[in-house]
């Protein structure tokens, strides 16, 4: 490698003199010190291609300076061959592993230094290529990182106006973007049902059309071809091109002076049902619009039209899993909670009730006779009772107390911040309300029926989960049942 720059640090100034002498004559740039504190200095001066480096100074020890030097950013990759007269092994090593690249002995044959010297030299090209290359790379992979960046940032914004705007508002928004992006003077979007006139939905800095116009396709040819042939169409000069012929004529007669002198349209599709144009245009007085604008309106509005319709999908299917949920946890007939639903909200209910230190209870309601009141009025019949009696459960108790579904004829009513006492009176109350409501679910009669209601409260006695709760009101319950039905026990 000629031209390479190297140091060498020696106080022994005999063998300095002649090594860069040697050194000089095979090409190579030298520079030289007797002291090893001037080392760092002279480097800093100037950094060399390869250091030559004494283990023992007058002044200082070879060993500190290696490491001075493999401790900074600058050098940390200049190979380093030591030189040293000790025949230890022992010192090789330690400097070896200091970052030394190679250790050579004093005396020393000149050809083999040479040769070390140009190994040394030529790694280290191939380490700074494989260097360059990775920083290359680095690079290359920045600037991916940005772009993505900034298509997160426009998704972002897009994702933000539609989560609140209406598609009125997006469509405007789009239209200014796409107009400031492309230095428009004027730029509107169109939308079209199928079969339906075009109508103008949203504007930017049009002068010569509204919101709400209603276009008349045939004095704007574009928006027809962009329609039927769903690409861009790009129309240069609207005084020459043959898609204007018509318009030209109907301008002449009518004496219509025209101030557009290129027109953009750019067709999408937002909703299976509406076709859409995007409808760019440049006054005379501005240069005109050409293939590459519509590649670059065309890329713009497909990712803005892509983004706003994923957003859209998943507000649809947040507000899908959402329905399903409720689903999967209401009672089909009643609309009221399911038992699975119920167990959840006790075991909330009850963790909450531990941590704060309060008090809950639970209803257990059966219907008295109920198999009865389907012999005689019907399997239906009974159905509709089921659901009143929900909806009378639901209108009556407070907006923190919830209503479940229990079992056939059983409902559950939880009760949170409510001990024992006011649970039962609430109880009684129910019963009361049952008694002397009349169920309109028969087309003859009203049917009447009674009610049994067991409670349960926690804490209570020997209540440690749901499961005690639920077991507690169905032991009370039981005792209603054989005391006579009609009847609240706690
Ligand atoms: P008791 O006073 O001892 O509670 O008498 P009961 O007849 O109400 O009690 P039992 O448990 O013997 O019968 C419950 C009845 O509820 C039987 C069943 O047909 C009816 N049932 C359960 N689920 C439904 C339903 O979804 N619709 C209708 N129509 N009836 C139901
Ligand atoms: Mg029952
Ligand atoms: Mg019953």
């Amino acid at each position: 490698m000629p031209n390479a720059h190297i140091l060498i640090a020696d106080d022994d100034r005999a063998l300095v003199g002649t090594l860069a002498w040697v050194l000089k004559d095979q090409g190579y740039e030298v520079t030289s010190t007797h002291e090893g504190n001037r080392v760092i200095p002279v480097m800093a001066e100037r950094t060399p291609d390869l250091v030559l480096l004494d283990i023992q100074f007058e002044d200082s020890d070879g060993t500190d300076v290696l490491e001075r030097i493999k401790a900074d950013d600058r050098w940390r990759d200049i190979p380093v061959v030591m030189m040293s007269a000790l025949t230890l092994e022992e010192s090789a090593v330690r400097t070896l592993g200091l970052g030394a690249a190679d250790y050579v002995r004093k005396p020393f044959r000149v050809r083999e230094l040479l040769a070390r010297i140009q190994a040394q030299l030529r790694m280290r090209a191939i380490l700074r290529s494989a260097y360059e290359t990775l920083r290359e790379a680095r690079e290359a992979l920045n600037r991916v990182q940005e772009q993505a960046d900034q298509r997160r940032h426009l998704m972002d914004i897009l994702h933000d106006v539609t989560d609140e705007l209406s598609s009125g508002e997006i469509y405007h928004l789009l239209a200014r973007r796409v107009a400031r992006a492309l230095g428009l003077s004027q730029c509107s979007v169109v939308l079209a049902r199928q079969g339906g006139t075009p109508r103008v939905v949203a504007t930017a800095y049009e002068t010569g059309i509204s919101r709400d116009f209603v276009l008349s396709l045939d004095k704007y040819p574009e928006l027809q071809t962009a329609l039927d042939t769903g690409r861009p169409v790009l129309v240069e000069n609207v005084m020459v091109n043959p898609l204007y012929r018509h318009v030209r004529e109907t301008w002449a007669r009518d004496g219509t002076r025209i101030a557009t002198r290129s027109v953009i349209a750019i067709p999408f599709a937002m909703e299976p049902e509406e076709a859409g144009v995007f409808f760019l245009r440049r006054n005379l007085t501005e240069p005109p619009l050409t293939q590459g604008d519509v590649e670059f309106a065309d890329t713009v509005i497909r990712a803005a039209v892509s983004a706003t319709q994923r957003a859209t999908l998943i507000e649809s299917t947040i507000a899908d899993n959402r329905r399903l949920e409720m689903l999967a946890q209401t009672d089909p007939l009643t609309r009221t909670l399911n038992r699975r639903a119920l167990s959840e909200r006790l075991g909330a209910e009850m963790e909450r009730v531990r941590r704060y230190n309060t008090t809950m209870s639970l209803l257990l309601i059966d219907l008295d006779h109920f198999k009865q009141i389907n012999d005689t009025h019907g399997h239906l019949a009974g159905d509709d009772v089921l659901t009143e009696v929900a909806a009378l459960l639901q209108r009556v108790v407070r907006a923190v107390d919830v209503v479940a579904r229990y079992g056939g004829e059983e409902f559950v009513v939880m009760l949170p911040e409510t001990g024992a006492p006011g649970a039962e009176a609430f109880a009684e109350r129910l019963r009361e309300l049952f008694e002397g409501h009349p169920f309109a679910a028969s087309r003859g009669q009203p049917i009447r029926l009674t009610t049994s209601i067991g409670v349960s409260s926690f804490p209570g006695f020997g209540v440690e989960s749901v499961e005690d709760l639920l077991a507690n009101a169905d032991q009370a319950l039981y005792r209603a049942k054989t005391e006579g039905r009609n009847r609240v026990r706690v």
